[in-house]
């Protein structure tokens, strides 16, 4: 008989766990702080790859779905300069093993996948407590708690489970994304959505840049990257006009078809804090408890985190029922593999970071997309 298993947030990693789970007949609870499914919107594109996503949406046997989802034409890339002149360009001709989705969409469609009530919306966990012999007890905000001997700490960056392994805590990278939307652009900012082009557009200098990304219709998603210290971005979020004055004026003289993604936006500014765990965080095996995706391996924005945390999850899913009466043995051949894959993961992130907005941008990441064409 195989262990009920108790999952802790149900992001794309939580999800991917609980659908394998099922698909192989083993039961799970996803415990999620959210209110609904509808709490918080859920982001912009995914590009899902082929080495990682996909074969976790394999496992999930949600393939089909995901074909169904998929965005054409969004893998489209250029590279700009702050004037507006095109550097790099390539186009989508359907070949690319990275199709774009939207995250939100995907969520849903892992959430329809699974039985009704696995996911238990409003739970947010406090604390948890070992107890022994594997065995931990959750407690949630509304003063409720379960005792579980399997569980899963699939809740982000900031992780509640995390301290039953390891002492790691996530440090700022000193770079923060300030996230703004242009909507019906093709007919409102017709100069802007030329300059983003079909899928992801890139304009960066050393330490800052404007990245943005066709989404459904015409709507562009942009991240305004900029490298100050978390304190610069007091305000920002708060659609003060003078805080969005002081993050376009970092950008004085750049196209104003670029800066327009900031000036126009249809949207309140939002503040992504950048954040890490050490690239080679990994733990020493506790009976009962492990974890998957960001909870595990947070790393800067590399396009992989959200693939590798639904990879975590389906390889967790699928070790669990290769030890059917065997949990530990599942989770010490799922560590076993996840420690490598993260921190080599991780270690590429970090060069990427570098490359997008160390010294040398923009013709580190220019050069890596000429080598791959
Ligand atoms: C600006 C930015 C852009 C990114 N772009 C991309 C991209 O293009 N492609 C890509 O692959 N990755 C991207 N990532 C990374 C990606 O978003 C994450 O790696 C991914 O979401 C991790 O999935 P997860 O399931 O581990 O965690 P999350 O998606 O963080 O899900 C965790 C869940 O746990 C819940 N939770 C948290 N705490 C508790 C608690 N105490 N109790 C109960 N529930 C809790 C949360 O509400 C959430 O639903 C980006 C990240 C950032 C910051």
């Amino acid at each position: 008989m195989t262990t009920h298993v108790t999952i802790v947030g149900a992001g794309l990693g939580g999800l991917t766990l609980a659908r394998v789970l099922h698909v192989h007949g083993i039961p799970a609870t996803v415990y999620e702080a959210e209110s609904s499914p509808a709490a918080r919107a859920q982001g912009g594109m995914l590009d899902i790859h082929d080495h990682n996503g996909q074969p976790a949406l394999r496992a999930a046997g949600l393939t089909e779905e995901f074909r169904g989802l998929v965005l054409e034409g969004r893998q489209a890339s250029r590279a700009l300069a702050p004037d507006g002149t095109v550097l790099f360009e390539e186009g989508d001709d359907g070949t690319g093993g990275r199709p774009e989705v939207m995250r939100g969409e995907l969520r849903r469609t892992l959430l329809d996948s699974l039985p009704a009530g696995t996911v238990r919306w409003g739970h947010k966990v406090r604390t948890v407590r070992a107890l022994g012999e594997g065995r931990h007890e959750v407690a949630f905000a509304d003063g409720t708690s379960v005792v579980t001997s399997l569980l899963v700490g699939a809740d982000g960056a900031w992780s509640r489970v995390r301290p039953l392994l390891s002492d790691a805590t996530p440090e700022y990278v000193g770079m923060s994304f300030v996230e703004t939307y242009l909507f019906d652009a093709d007919t409102r900012h017709p100069a802007t959505a030329k300059a983003v082009g079909a899928g992801a557009m890139f304009a960066l200098v050393p330490g800052k840049a404007i990245q943005a990304h066709r989404e459904n219709g015409g709507t562009l998603h942009t991240y305004v990257a900029l490298r100050k210290p978390q304190d610069w971005f007091a305000g920002i979020g708060l659609a003060d006009p003078a805080a969005t004055a002081r993050t376009a004026g970092e950008f004085a003289g750049w196209a104003p078809e670029l800066t327009a993604l900031i000036t126009d936006a249809d949207t309140a500014p939002v503040v992504r804090p950048l954040h890490t765990l050490p690239a080679a965080h990994r733990w020493e095996r506790v009976p009962g408890v492990t974890l998957l995706g960001d909870a595990a391996h947070l790393m800067p924005p590399s396009g992989e985190g959200a693939n590798l945390a639904m990879y975590d999850g389906a390889e967790l899913g699928t070790a669990l029922a290769a030890h059917p009466g065997d949990p530990e043995g599942a989770l010490a051949a799922y560590e076993r593999d996840l420690f490598p894959r993260s921190a080599g993961e991780a270690a590429d992130a970090v060069q990427l970071h570098e490359l997008m907005f160390g010294d040398d941008a923009p013709h580190g990441l220019i050069d890596m997309f000429t080598a791959s064409e």
